[in-house]
C-alpha cells in the first residue's frame, strides 16, 4: 500500500465497446486493464449500443478489483476519479459516468469528466511530457477523422474534418461488405498484404485547397468496384490494398495542406486507425516530427483517460455527467 501523498488518478473509459480502467501517478502509468467487447458485437457486424451499455455494467466493478490488485493499492489511495464524459454512445457513457460519480462521492474525491478526443490527442505522451504547443493532430478513429491544431488543453481548433464517414468507418464497412468480419481496420490491413494489383479508386476532395474530407463516396466506389469484380482472383486483397492506399493518399494530402496553412511542423497521429502500419510509414515520410501512440493505446483505452485526468487534476467537477456529442473545439 502507498503511504505518500502523491496524486493517483483513476481513469475510466466506457464510450464505446471497450470497458477500461487505469491508474496514473507522478511516475506515469501504474496499472491498466481493458475488456474488449468485440466478441459480443462481432456477430452483428458492428457495435450494438444497448449491448455495449449492459456489458460495461457487468464488467466495470470486477475490473476495478483487478486493477487495484495489479497496482497493489487500496481504493482509498485513489485521489481523483477521471472518466470519459463524451463523446460516445450515451448508454455506454452513462455507465462509466455514474460509476465514476458514485466512487467520487463515496470516497470524497474530485470528479474529472474528460473529453475522449482530447484523451486520444495526448495518448502518444503517456509516461512522457506533453510537447510544446502548438502541434497538429491527425485524429483517425472509428467515429472521427479530424485535423486539429492544439494550442493547449481545452484549446483546440479544427483545421479540417470529414463531412461524412470517418476513415475507420470506411474500413469497417468495406470489410463487412466483403464478409471479412469486425472490426474491419486490422483485417483490411492484414488482407491488403496479399494484394497483387491496385484497383483505381477516387481520392475524394483532394483537388480542393483545404483540409476538409469526405469518405462516404470512396466507400461507395469501393463497394461498387468489389461487386463488379467479385469473381476475380484475389479481389478482396486487391480491394483492401487499394482502399488503404486511397485513404492514405487523401489523408496525407490534407495533412500537407494543414501544415502549409498553420506553419506548424509537429504532427501527432492518434485514434484506432493510427495503428495502421501502411499509414504510419507514409506519414513518417513527411518532413516533420511525427508522434504516434504505442500500438496498445491507439484504440480506446483508459490509460489515456487517466493520463488526461492527471493533466487536468485541478479541473472543476463536470456540470452534467455525460455528453454524447462533444466537439474537441468546445471543451
Ligand atoms: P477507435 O474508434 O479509436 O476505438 O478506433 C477503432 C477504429 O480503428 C475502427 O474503425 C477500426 O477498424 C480501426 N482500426 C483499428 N486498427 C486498425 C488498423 N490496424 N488499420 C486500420 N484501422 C484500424
Ligand atoms: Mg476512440
Amino acid at each position: 500500500m502507498r503511504t505518500n501523498n502523491h496524486n493517483i488518478i483513476l481513469g475510466i473509459e466506457t464510450s464505446c465497446d471497450e470497458t477500461a480502467l487505469a491508474l496514473y501517478g507522478q511516475d506515469g502509468l501504474i496499472a491498466d486493464v481493458l475488456y474488449s467487447q468485440i466478441d459480443s458485437h462481432q456477430v452483428y457486424g458492428g457495435v450494438v449500443p444497448e449491448l455495449a451499455a449492459r456489458e460495461h455494467l457487468s464488467k466495470i466493478n470486477p475490473l476495478l478489483d483487478t486493477l487495484l490488485a495489479q497496482a497493489g493499492i487500496s481504493i482509498h489511495d485513489i485521489t481523483h476519479i477521471a472518466y470519459t464524459r463524451g463523446p460516445g454512445l450515451i448508454g455506454a457513457l452513462l455507465v462509466g459516468a455514474n460509476y465514476a460519480s458514485a466512487l467520487a462521492l463515496g470516497l470524497g474525491r474530485p470528479l474529472i469528466g474528460v473529453n475522449h478526443l482530447e484523451a486520444h490527442i495526448v495518448s502518444p505522451f503517456i509516461n512522457k511530457q506533453l510537447p510544446e504547443q502548438p502541434f497538429l493532430t491527425l485524429l483517425v478513429s472509428g467515429g472521427h477523422t479530424q485535423i486539429i491544431l492544439t494550442h493547449g488543453l481545452g484549446r483546440h481548433e479544427i483545421i479540417g474534418e470529414s463531412l461524412d464517414d470517418a476513415v475507420g468507418e470506411a474500413f469497417d464497412k468495406t470489410a463487412k461488405i466483403m464478409g471479412l468480419g469486425y472490426p474491419g481496420g486490422p483485417i483490411i490491413e492484414q488482407t491488403a498484404k496479399h494484394a497483387t494489383k491496385t484497383i483505381d479508386l477516387p481520392r475524394p476532395m483532394t483537388r480542393k485547397a483545404d483540409a476538409m474530407m469526405s469518405f462516404s463516396g470512396l466507400k461507395t466506389a469501393t463497394r461498387l468496384a468489389y461487386q463488379k469484380n467479385k469473381d476475380e482472383d484475389n479481389i478482396r486483397a486487391n480491394i483492401a490494398h487499394s482502399l488503404q492506399e486511397a485513404i492514405c493518399d487523401t489523408v496525407i494530402q490534407k495533412v500537407k495542406y494543414a501544415i502549409k496553412k498553420t506553419q506548424v511542423e509537429h504532427l501527432v497521429v492518434s485514434g484506432g486507425v493510427s495503428a495502421n502500419q501502411y499509414l504510419r510509414q507514409a506519414l513518417k515520410q513527411l518532413p516533420l516530427q511525427v508522434d504516434f501512440p504505442p500500438l496498445e493505446y491507439c484504440t480506446d483505452n483508459a490509460a489515456m483517460v487517466a493520463f488526461l485526468g492527471y493533466l487536468r487534476s485541478g479541473d472543476p467537477a463536470p456540470k452534467t455527467l455525460a455528453q454524447a456529442r462533444w466537439r474537441v473545439d468546445d471543451i
